[in-house]
């Protein structure tokens, strides 16, 4: 895949966490969960979470495939 910013080629490699990891429009404070119909998990599991993505580190931008 090449990036949009820098047209280089980019990583592909992985997001990983040892918790779910979800997105959401405001910054959580207390509670590390989707609280809304807007917020969705990107990724889960209960021996890690994990989910493919490409990289630039020349732009310090990461791509993530949903
Ligand atoms: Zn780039």
């Amino acid at each position: 895949m090449k990036c949009p910013y820098c047209n280089q080629e980019m990583e592909n490699g992985f997001v990983q966490s040892a918790r779910d990891i979800f997105w959401g429009g405001k910054k959580h404070k207390l509670f590390f969960n989707p609280s809304n119909d807007n917020e969705f998990i990107i990724a889960d599991g209960w021996n890690g979470c994990v989910i493919s993505a490409y990289c630039c580190r020349d732009c310090e931008k990461i791509i993530i495939n949903l």
